[in-house]
């Protein structure tokens, strides 16, 4: 069997971009390195396909164990389906040089159900897209499709004593789309074969499919032209106003000519452009109470796919730990206090009577960039807004005000640490929820990054 050139995954680069395929396939070490934070995002949703199986009784798994097994598991996937086996998980396939990997293959009469989980909470286009590549290779390998379906996760399930997992998940048929979308993936197919083969890297400048549907793996490679600062530093533009201003102004200074800049994206790019930082005293002074003492609070939730506790939703923001300090105005800081809970029940009402315990009412607390500005009782101070309402700025804050460019632009010092950003922490929470062998070293990883957060919140406060 000749080897196949497209996957499921190649395909879908080659639809995003022509360029990200051709490069994928001939030039990967000019590839980004994958931040622990896409990292996390990817598994959040993995073992969801493995569950999903249980939809479909008693099947054999026929996927490689390593990805250089593919021919084994085709061959098997083949052998499985001659014997008379009914159900099949990660069946493998491979027609117009294209490789596949199918969740669930069903049988059904003298034909097949086909069967793909999605671990989201509802189906994008790309879905389909994925979707009408997996029909047209299953038809191409001569396999007698009857239908074809999408499964992803229901957005309103609320998990009672045991997930139920008929009411968990919601399948689609999708069969007339994938049908009607063959003609298209058959000449997609052969598009982004001539592509990869192409002597030349294809033309294709920047733009929003760069980041649509997915982040590209090119980006440092393909952006190295694009002369910084530029619009793509300014963090109150969405990423559409970005590139509607770049196709009209390629420097900064010109994008001031843009006629539908706020002040707030004005002000951004004046910092930019002179390098100053920018404070609109008065309105910091009313958005932050006068204090001589005040905490300095972190809050850390993880979003499990799946409904983890009786009474949760799926990718619902469950409070799991926090890290408290109290400040003075003269510069000095109290001891930090940590939680966090052990996630065998919902930590959440936990976390919560945890907090108040350590807090007193006429003391301000303030936290940044909290999903929730109102804990649950508690009034907070988010300082996040400061920057999002356009009261403070620096220069080198260009990305979404995370804590970490915040750090940077302010000087405060907070040597790397395993976590930079929530969803890392969340993530690490979720492996000891699941009893990964490094459990430990992830808890003390989730305390480091607690103690770098208030360390750059009180640096915050302390530098306004
Ligand atoms: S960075 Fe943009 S142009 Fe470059 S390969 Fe990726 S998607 Fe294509």
């Amino acid at each position: 069997m000749e080897k196949h050139i497209l996957s499921k995954s190649t395909y879908i680069k080659g639809e995003q971009c022509l360029k990200q395929l051709y490069l994928t396939k001939n030039k990967p070490k000019l590839r980004d390195r994958m931040p622990a934070e896409r990292i996390a995002i990817f598994s959040r949703g993995t073992n969801v396909g493995i569950y999903a199986q249980d939809l479909f009784h008693g099947g054999i798994d026929a996927g490689p164990k390593h990805y250089s097994q593919y021919r084994k598991a085709i061959e098997l996937t083949a052998q499985l389906m001659t014997d008379g086996q009914k159900v099949i998980y990660e069946a493998a396939f491979q027609a117009h040089k294209t490789l596949i990997l199918l969740d669930v293959l069903v049988k059904n009469g003298d034909a097949w159900d086909a069967y793909e989980v999605k671990s989201s909470k509802s189906l994008s286009e790309t879905y389909y897209k994925d979707a009408a590549l997996q029909y047209h290779v299953l038809v191409e390998s001569g396999v007698n499709i009857r239908s074809f379906s999408l499964i992803h996760i229901n957005a309103d399930y609320i998990r009672e004593d045991e997930i139920d997992i008929n009411k968990l998940f919601i399948i689609k048929d999708v069969t007339d789309e994938v049908k009607n979308r063959a003609q298209t993936v058959s000449l997609k197919i052969e598009e982004e074969i001539a592509s990869i083969n192409s002597p030349e890297e294809p033309d294709i400048e920047i733009g929003p499919h760069c980041y649509a549907p997915y982040d590209c793996d090119f980006i440092g490679y393909c952006w190295k032209s694009v002369k910084r600062p530029s619009i793509f530093n300014i963090p109150s533009l969405s990423k559409e106003e970005q590139f509607n201003i770049y196709a009209k102004h390629k420097s900064l200074v010109e994008s001031l000519e843009y006629a539908d800049l706020s002040e707030i994206n004005r002000m951004q790019i004046q910092a930019q452009l002179n390098k100053k930082a920018y404070l609109n005293q008065e309105a910091v002074r009313n958005f932050i109470p006068d204090f001589t003492e005040a905490y300095i609070l972190k809050l850390l939730h993880f979003t499990p796919a799946l409904p983890r506790y009786s009474g949760s939703m799926p990718y619902e923001a469950i409070p799991f730990g926090f890290a408290l300090q109290k400040i003075k105005t003269d510069g000095s800081k109290g001891d930090i206090i940590r939680f966090m809970a052990n996630g065998k029940t919902h930590p959440k009402e936990l976390v919560y009577s945890k907090l108040k315990e350590y807090l007193s009412d006429d003391i301000p607390i303030f936290i940044y960039a909290n999903t929730e500005a109102k804990i649950k009782g508690i009034d907070v101070i988010d300082l996040s807004q400061l920057l999002k309402k356009g009261y403070y700025y620096r220069s080198k804050i260009t990305k979404d005000y995370t804590t970490k460019s915040l750090a940077l632009a302010m000087g405060i010092q907070t040597p790397f640490k395993a976590i930079e950003m929530d969803i890392v922490a969340a993530q690490f929470y979720n492996d000891i929820l699941d009893g990964h062998k490094d459990s430990m070293d992830r808890a003390i990883k989730i305390k480091d990054y607690l103690d770098r957060e208030l360390r750059i919140i009180s640096g915050f406060v302390f530098g306004l």
